[in-house]
């Protein structure tokens, strides 16, 4: 009897979900930034970054 090893495939490592950035509305993998505007809306880290220099124009 054969057996089909198409079960038996292994897990990949790190499965992680993937979250939605609000603010481009991709789909990214690791660990979210916050957005400056409420502190608590979690967005990507793209997002992070470029919040984080607009906010660095704003205060000069
Ligand atoms: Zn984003």
């Amino acid at each position: 009897m054969m057996k089909d090893d198409k079960l038996c495939q292994p897990k990949p490592k790190g499965s992680q979900k993937p979250r939605k950035c609000p603010k481009c509305g991709k789909k990214y993998y690791g660990y979210p930034a916050l957005s400056r505007k409420d502190n608590k809306t979690e967005i990507c880290s793209k997002c992070g970054v470029l919040e984080a220099l607009q906010a660095f124009r704003d205060n000069i």
